[in-house]
């Protein structure tokens, strides 16, 4: 990743991650600015080339936002920054962040020890943590390197454990880590078309599934995501070719869980995407306005695009904890055969399969 230019916020110039950032990107412009600039023209294309240090505020642990309508995974996000240098057309971020930069809180450290200390204080709830909320978990680390504290945190807890959710490879620093299995990669996939046609600047399918091999050796429990699936012409061949590959590369991994998701977006993210990436075609297609606000398909496409997905994965991974994201229990009842209530909620059956997976 290069960079075009650095923001300092003056306050946190003294601080140690500062100074080992700035020794990697020395060649790069950097200015001492509290605010940065709202750039003319496209925000985010300015945005995605720049990095902005500052201060991260507030509670180091937020639950998830998910909505009561749905059936949410609860979650718990540790925020150490925000942004993106991937450009994926379908990116929510792209309505959701007002600072467009890619954003780095210099204070993570701080935040990752107060997570710590907020999770050892309660013995007795597990926990279950994300940090890409608004981001991608790695998308900065070839700058920040920060996983490494993550994963070593992580690995002397016993009521939590870390999820880092991705689109990038970069992960051959984290492979020799004491891990103790409390670090959870994942990966994004998607199908190969678009993979390819809407997700800029990401490493290919098979990169990801390579990565995930060498993560598997490296005893990491693995996640996959298929989110967002998309609805277009020909959908069940390209899904079935990811499929393939998952299976050719990963049949008798650790695999804790696979969440499927079909497209959802804010009405407000359609007209930002397209004029962002006009080529883009995941727009046209027929959606209805959920009961939390977004755009999704129609619920026969969903249920038909979950039900095809689920059954082949069960196959591939018959052990492995199958989900949906942010659906209704109708929806689970019609695509999987199954109300998570049963299983006492989403968040539970998600905290049993990491536990299974970590107590092994
Ligand atoms: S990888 Fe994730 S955060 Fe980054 S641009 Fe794509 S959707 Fe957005």
């Amino acid at each position: 990743m290069t960079l075009q230019g650095i923001f300092l916020d003056p306050r946190v110039k003294e601080a140690p991650i500062c100074a080992k950032i700035l020794d990697r990107q020395r060649w790069v412009p950097v200015r001492l600015v509290s605010s940065p600039p709202l750039p003319k023209g496209d925000p985010f294309d300015f945005g995605k080339r720049r990095l902005f240090m500052t201060l991260g505020e507030g509670r180091a642990l937020r639950p998830c936002p998910g909505t009561k309508r749905y059936i949410c995974c609860g979650y718990q996000i540790l925020h150490l920054g925000s942004g993106c240098p991937f450009d994926c057309t379908y990116c929510i971020l792209q309505v959701y962040l007002s600072n467009p930069y890619l954003t780095v809180f210099t204070n993570a450290p701080e935040i990752i020890k107060q997570a710590q200390r907020e999770i050892t204080a309660q013995r007795n709830r597990f926990f279950r943590i994300g940090t890409g909320e608004f981001m991608d978990s790695l998308g900065l680390e070839p700058i920040t390197e920060l996983a490494p504290l993550l994963v070593e945190t992580f690995s002397d807890l016993d009521n939590a454990c870390l999820e880092l959710k991705t689109k990038s490879v970069f992960i051959d620093h984290l492979l020799q880590l004491p891990h103790r299995k409390r670090t959870f990669l994942s990966w994004s996939l998607n199908s190969p078309e678009i993979s390819e046609s809407e997700e800029k600047g990401t490493p290919s399918l098979e990169e990801r599934l390579q990565a995930a091999v060498r993560a598997a050796e490296a005893g990491y429990p693995l996640g996959f995501h298929f989110d967002p699936l998309i609805y277009y012409p020909g959908w069940q061949k390209g899904y079935q070719k990811t499929l393939v590959l998952l299976k050719d590369y990963l049949a008798g991994a650790t695999v804790a869980w696979i969440s499927l998701g079909a497209l959802r977006f804010m009405p407000s993210l359609k007209a930002v995407a397209r004029k962002r990436h006009p080529e883009t075609r995941i727009f046209l297609g027929e959606f209805i306005l959920g009961l939390d606000g977004k755009m999704r398909y129609l619920r026969p496409i969903r249920v038909e695009m979950y039900r095809r997905l689920y059954a082949e994965l069960k196959e591939i991974f018959p052990e492995t904890t199958i989900y949906l994201c942010m659906e209704s229990e109708l929806v689970w009842r019609e695509a999987l055969g199954m109300n998570p209530r049963q299983a006492g909620g989403l968040a539970q059956m998600l905290d049993n399969a990491a536990r299974r997976v970590i107590y092994d």
